[in-house]
């Protein structure tokens, strides 16, 4: 399974060392075989020598090598650290930073053309939850526009809007029933994101289409996080 960590604005460069140093002495320790995934921010990026079931990868980055864009990390920052993983369409950067899915998709094209693992983020706000699935996957295909499934370093996470960093988790039946659809016509791993927390991961994880987990709020701390890898490998 996939068991991935997003810090968001969170840690430092000292404690991302001390974060991944202490994951790793787990994962090493305990033979882990999850597939653990890692986005620090971008000042905490660096090569870090990991057990090879564990990758960082960055939460961001503008689809050129370099260039002018302020505040932005292109290509060549990310390769001087030796990182293939990249997480594209978080909905904090659609609903905050108002990031189009003609830039989402952009960014993934410049990405898979560098043959970056994607992390690609899909979800719906509350107020299309509520109107039924038929409008959830309605409006979660529109957030697939222009993005090749068939690419075979994708991983898919479903992150409902309203679920994401609210203590809202959707329950295990609204998960299943949006990644049985989802799942028509997505082969890459499913991923859901929202509210993950050491109480609800098995029963997450134990759904038939789920193949990990997308974790914010609960992973910032390196020992809850092990702790819901531990219950991956329990199952
Ligand atoms: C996320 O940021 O992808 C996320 C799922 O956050 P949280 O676990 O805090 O809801």
């Amino acid at each position: 399974m996939i068991i991935a960590s997003n810090f968001k604005t969170n840690h430092t460069r000292a404690s991302t060392k001390h974060y991944l140093q202490t994951l790793d002495t787990f994962v090493k320790e305990s033979g882990s075989k999850q597939e653990v995934l890692v986005f620090p921010p971008a000042t905490a990026l660096d090569s870090f020598e990991l057990a090879e079931n564990i990758r960082v990868g960055v939460q961001n980055a503008y689809p050129v090598e370099k260039g002018s864009f302020t505040g932005e990390i292109g290509l060549e920052q990310i390769d001087e650290f030796g990182l293939k993983t990249i997480l594209i369409g978080h909905s904090e950067r659609r609903h905050i930073m108002n990031e189009t899915q003609e830039l989402c998709a952009k960014k993934y094209d410049f990405f898979k053309a560098q043959g970056f693992e994607i992390v690609y983020c899909i979800g719906e706000p509350k107020e299309v939850r509520e109107e039924g699935i038929d409008a959830v996957i309605a409006y979660n295909e529109t957030q697939l526009e222009g993005i090749d499934l068939l690419y075979d370093k994708l991983i898919v996470a479903y992150e409902p809007v309203w679920a994401i960093g609210t203590g809202l988790t959707a329950s295990p039946e609204q998960i299943e029933e949006t990644l049985v659809k989802l799942r028509e016509k997505i082969k890459a791993p499913l991923l859901y994101g929202g509210s993950v927390k050491p109480a609800n991961t098995k029963e997450i994880l134990q759904l038939p289409n789920c193949d990990g987990v997308l974790i914010g709020t609960a992973s910032w701390d390196v020992e809850n996080f092990c702790e819901m890898i531990e219950i991956a490998d329990s199952m």
